[in-house]
């Protein structure tokens, strides 16, 4: 399930504080600049740079 876009907007990258972009394919919440993916689990983004995937 898509995340609300409010919540989108407080979401922020641990590692750039930059804005997220949600990936709809592979859930998650992609950083443009770090070209990581934050998954979510449980519609509860994961906001760590441990877990977050390399793209
Ligand atoms: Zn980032």
């Amino acid at each position: 399930m898509p995340i609300n876009d409010a919540l989108l907007e407080i979401l922020a990258c641990p590692k750039c504080k930059g804005s997220l972009t949600q990936d709809l394919n592979k859930v998650g919440l992609v950083c443009e600049n770090c070209q990581l993916r934050y998954p979510i689990r449980d519609d509860i983004p994961v906001m760590l740079i441990d877990e977050a995937e390399q793209l």
